[in-house]
């Protein structure tokens, strides 16, 4: 879908479809060069990292394997707690790979700081992140994200893979809520 087709629910586009593929292809050129000759594996978190990965990955003019991770954190919402389960694990074994973790957004960072920790110990060549939005202003612990496609404030945000309530991740463009959707 796009923005004028839910024009009442959104209060701002704040990243276009356009302007988040151009962004995919700078970080995609960065990655090539960075991993060229490496054992690369592309790690997605669903399901918000399902448009970013779909994108990404075809970016990318080397192999990249992809595999893919569920977790819930308990909170509310529009809240993440850190507190993690996994709800699928991997199918690869990590042991020796170059591993890039492709996520939608970091927000407090909590999730991804669990995950880090958690590949940590399958015993990788490497572990770095890829995130579309993050939200330096919400950091709760600080996450040494390598590529990120751009800052954005702390407002909850949809589409491009972003949900509330399992709704707007079809929408092509990144937008902030508007607030009387979910208060
Ligand atoms: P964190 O642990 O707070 O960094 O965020 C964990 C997850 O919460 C992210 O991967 C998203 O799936 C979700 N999330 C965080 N902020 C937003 C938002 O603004 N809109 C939709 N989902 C969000
Ligand atoms: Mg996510």
């Amino acid at each position: 879908m796009r923005a004028a087709d839910i024009q009442d629910d959104l209060s701002q586009i704040l990243v276009t479809e356009e302007e988040i593929l151009a962004k995919l292809d700078e970080l995609a050129a960065r990655v090539t060069e960075d991993y060229a000759g490496k054992d690369l594996v592309l790690v997605g978190v669903l399901k918000g990292a399902v448009m970013v990965m779909a994108d990404f990955a075809r970016a990318l003019p080397i192999h990249a394997p992809m595999d893919w991770m569920a977790v819930s954190s308990y909170g509310s919402s529009t809240k993440s707690s850190g507190v993690v389960q996994i709800r699928k694990d991997l199918d690869t074994d990590l042991h020796g790979k170059h591993v890039l973790i492709v996520e939608d957004i970091i927000d407090s960072g909590l999730t991804l700081s669990w995950l880090l920790e958690n590949f940590e110990s399958r015993g990788p060549e490497s572990i770095e992140v890829l995130a579309l939005l993050r939200k330096p202003e919400a950091a709760k612990v600080e996450i040494d994200c390598k590529y990120v496609g751009f800052d954005i404030p702390v407002d909850f945000v949809v589409g491009y893979g972003l949900d509330y309530d399992e709704r707007y991740r079809n929408l092509r463009d990144v937008a902030v809520l508007a607030p009387h959707v979910y208060s």
